[in-house]
Parts: structure tokens; sequence; C-alpha cells
């Protein structure tokens, strides 16, 4: 059986060689970037923060479990949040066309990063894989909920259920350029728990492309928590890095 899929996966690369879903260049596998867009991007490969993945200037050495400011002060409720790169101008070549230009292509390599991005962390509980829902008008423009993209190969990795319907998000104006107050303003009340049945005492990993201030992570797991949850993670393809 494995033989045939082997040879099967052979004529299929023969008919589509895998290429770098950036700039075309054949590598050796389907969904991975080639070496000169790898080092391009900022990979989060270095000491970071325990619980949510905050990245520290490496040359220095940290303990395994040493937690940032925030964290430290016990503003990060999520269990723990991993990130593959750090939002700027390289991973925005990524990031924008995935989002606004429908290159869903990029997502098996984005997802593929997404997977080494929690490395460090116990995956072994997570009964649930969610991506962050989009609202229906939001969907109806774009066509796709680009998490969804995103969350479907890692939960196929971790071998466990996507939950796309448990939770619905209203509409609302875009958050580009707001602070994170006014971020975590914006997004309050926005999720709604249709499917407690299905998050009652399931531990959840919920996945979105990039996190900003943390804010709709931060949100989603409080009505995930009050619906029962058992414990909330997030991971996301990119962060953005402010200075702490
Ligand atoms: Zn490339
Ligand atoms: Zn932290």
């Amino acid at each position: 059986m494995v033989k045939y899929r082997q040879i099967f996966q052979k004529i299929i690369d023969f008919i589509y060689p895998p290429v770098c879903p950036l700039c075309h260049t054949g590598v050796s596998i389907h969904g991975e970037f080639c070496a000169d867009c790898w080092t391009a991007i900022n990979w989060i490969d270095g000491p970071h923060c325990a619980r949510c993945g905050y990245p520290f200037i490496s040359g220095y050495d940290f303990d395994d479990d040493v937690l940032c400011p925030v964290c430290a002060a016990g503003k990060n409720e999520l269990d723990w949040i991993r990130s593959a790169c750090v939002y700027d101008d390289a991973s925005k070549q990524i990031m924008l066309p995935f989002k606004h230009v429908g290159k869903i292509k990029y997502a098996r390599a984005m997802a593929n990063a997404m997977i080494w991005a929690l490395r460090d962390v116990d995956v072994s509980n997570i009964d649930i894989v969610m991506p962050v829902p989009l609202a229906w008008r939001r969907l109806f423009h774009r066509g796709y909920n680009q998490a969804t993209l995103l969350a479907r190969p890692i939960a196929h990795a971790m071998g466990v259920n996507i939950d796309y319907d448990s939770v619905r998000r209203k509409y609302r104006a875009n958050m580009g350029h707001k602070t994170a107050a006014q971020r975590a303003k914006n997004i309050q009340g926005v999720f709604r728990v249709v499917r407690p049945d299905k998050i009652r005492g399931k531990h959840i990993l919920l996945v979105d492309d990039v996190m900003t201030s943390g804010a709709t992570f931060a949100e989603l797991r409080r009505v995930l928590m009050r619906a029962g949850a058992a414990s909330v993670s997030g991971v996301s393809f990119c962060r953005v890095v402010h200075a702490l």
C-alpha cells in the first residue's frame, strides 16, 4: 500500500513539481519554502517566553521557563501561545497576498511552519483545533477564512478534529491602526458560542494567521472558558513584536 502511495506521489510530483510558493524555485517536498525565502523570514527560533512565545534577544542564555513581563504580570490568560515568525516586511510578503489576494497556495508552507512553532509545547491533550472565526460578511467578501486554511493541516498533523461552527463572530469594522486598548474594546462581545456541547471540557487550540495585540485570542478564550472549555491555547503564523 505504502509503495503505491509513493508511486502515486512521484506521478503527482512529475505533473506538479514541488515549488516554493513565494518564488517558484524547485524544492524537494510540497509545502516547503526554498532556502532563500526561508532565510529572509524572521523565524522565532531562539529563546522565547515560555507562555506567549515572545522572542527574547538571542545571544543571551535564558532558562526554558522564563516569562516575558506581560506574562509575568499575569496579563496573558491563554495556557500558551506560539507563533512561527515575526510580522515584518519579509513575512508581509506572505501574509498580505495570502489574506487579501487569494494566494491560498501559501497555506501548506505556513501551516508547516506553525507546526514547527509548536515544537516546545505539549499538544498531546489538545482535543479541538479551532480557526478564529470570521464574520459572515467578511467571509462572503473574501471567499475563505484564512485561519481555516491554516487550521486544517495543523489539525490533520495532530490527528484531532477541527471546529468551524461552535462559535460565531459579529461583523465589526476593521481594526487596523488601532492601539491595543482600542482593539481590546472593539473585539469585546463579537464572539458567541452557539454549540456549547462541543466546547464543554475540551482543550482547545486556536489558530490565526497573525497575532497583533493578542486581544482576539484573549476574547475568544474568555467566551470559550465561560462555555466550559478546559483550556485554551493559540498558534499564529506571525506575530507583531513590540519592544517590552
Ligand atoms: Zn522561494
Ligand atoms: Zn509572554
